[in-house]
């Protein structure tokens, strides 16, 4: 049985992934209907307890209907006849810098699968939802996907904050290329783990090796490229692999958590070439967006919930994706658990810490409102190109209090300003500072705005 699963699950996702994570699981015992599995390290384990626990439970059950649970443990290999498992030798350094059971689980797993980072099942463009904020990426995204022997932007350039899908659209793009065109070469990995295998490759004198691999790809995908911001001989590297791949008209895609004029620490080049395509920004969800996934989720997962349910969910997870399938998964979880249909008010209860975190995030819209508010200034006074000192002091104080209450960058904020740049941004906090020192009134006002916003 346990061999036709095997092959079942390595038609079904893909020789790279099989080999990747797959291929090492083996059948410890089956025992009264207890059947109990094996991978070598704890990663591998997680990571395929999370991503493929159920699709093999699901063929476990269905060859064998005796089946009752399946189980997958960590036992790590026997060295001495661990066929194919290479000692770890000179991984010391980078082991730790890279989060240790990563590295080294990168390195037994991804042996011979390539370069290619697997691809999450899910990640596909059946499941990822469309809505006003995504549209342009999804958009750009189908558009590379589908093109056959053309290259219609290059790169394509996706940028937004954590968790609105950047990955599930790289991942969706490999997908639909693997299905169109097979013959294809297509590499997808973030800047963090070229970053790796190219610091490998100069220990063990093999970039000839490596520049090869990475120049000879038709699709080059590279995610989360802020990581090598800052990382100089990675970003030299990665910069002659990427006009290389342009000179011969070959596809790049690359992600970021922020536009290419905006990363800090990236060379000057490498921000002008990263712009050179298209550059399509992933705006953070809004209602009717957030709707939708949960929805399709439920659909999917053929899951009997209140839609009641899903429409609180909506309204009050708001940060980002992940997060909002995150209480999802909590609230069904619980409702497993406890052996009762969701309620709101379980579903509030359940959620108590999220809620509280997704309330406490102050949007700079907020702030602007309440400090024209309180200055008695309109609103489209914070975006306008008025000097007089009646709309810019409030304007200034707005900005001090949007870098002091959200996370965003000085460029962020500028934009939110009417369009204004970081150096703007960095006066206006000088200003206030130095005002408050000095200007009792003024500090009062920064200190009562500061706690109605809060
Ligand atoms: P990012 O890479 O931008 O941080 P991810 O691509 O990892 O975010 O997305 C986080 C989670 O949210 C994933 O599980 C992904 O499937 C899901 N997700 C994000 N956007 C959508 C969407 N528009 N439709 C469906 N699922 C989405
Ligand atoms: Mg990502």
């Amino acid at each position: 049985n346990w061999e036709r699963i095997r092959e079942k699950l390595r038609t079904e996702y893909g020789e790279a992934t099989f080999n990747s994570w797959l291929k090492n699981i083996e059948l410890e015992k089956i025992d009264g209907g207890k059947v109990s599995m094996t991978l070598p390290t704890r990663f591998l384990r997680d990571w395929v307890f999370n991503n493929y626990a159920n699709r093999i439970r699901q063929l476990w059950c269905a060859a064998d209907d005796s089946v009752k649970s399946v189980d997958i443990r960590v036992k790590p290999l026997d060295r001495k006849n661990g066929a194919g498992h290479k000692p770890t030798f000179g991984l010391g350094e980078i082991t730790e810098t890279f989060k240790g059971a990563r590295a080294v689980a990168a390195e037994t797993a991804g042996q011979d699968a390539s370069l290619m980072a697997p691809l999450d099942p899910r990640f596909t463009f059946d499941n990822f939802v469309v809505g006003k904020s995504n549209e342009l990426a999804h958009a750009a995204a189908r558009r590379v996907a589908e093109a056959k022997d053309s290259v219609p932007f290059n790169p394509l350039y996706i940028y937004g904050g954590v968790g609105l899908g950047k990955t599930h659209l790289m991942h969706a793009i490999g997908h639909a290329i693997a299905a169109n065109c097979p013959t294809k070469r297509v590499i997808y990995l973030s800047a963090e783990k070229f970053m790796y295998r190219f610091i490998r490759a100069l220990r063990f004198k093999d970039t000839m090796n490596f520049k090869d691999q990475f120049r000879s790809v038709d699709v080059l995908m590279i995610d989360d490229v802020q990581f090598i911001a800052g990382k100089d001989s990675t970003q030299e590297e990665f910069f002659h692999t990427f006009n290389a791949l342009v000179d011969q008209n070959h596809q790049i895609i690359i992600s970021g958590d922020r536009s290419p004029t905006d990363l800090e620490g990236m060379e000057e080049r490498m921000r002008s070439r990263l712009g050179w395509g298209l550059v399509a920004d992933i705006h953070p969800t809004d209602y009717e967006l957030r709707l939708g996934i949960l929805q399709s989720k439920v659909e999917q997962g053929k899951i009997e919930i209140d839609p009641r349910i899903l429409e609180f969910l909506a309204h009050r997870i708001t940060s980002n994706v992940r997060e909002l399938e995150g209480a999802l998964n909590r609230v069904l979880a619980y409702s497993d658990l406890v052996g009762r249909a969701v309620t709101l008010e379980s579903t509030q209860e359940v959620l108590r810490d999220l809620l509280r975190a997704n309330d406490r995030r102050i949007t700079i819209e907020e702030i602007q409102k309440k400090v024209a508010e309180h200055f008695n200034i309109r609103m489209s006074d914070m975006h306008s190109a008025r000097r007089a000192r009646a709309v810019a002091r409030p304007r200034q104080v707005a900005m001090y209090l949007a870098k002091q209450l959200t996370s965003r960058s000085l460029p962020d904020i500028g934009r939110k300003f009417g369009g204004r740049d970081h150096t703007t941004v960095m006066h206006a906090l000088r200003k206030i500072e130095e005002l408050r020192q000095q200007d009792v009134a003024l500090a009062e006002d920064i200190d009562l705005l500061r706690r109605m916003l809060e």
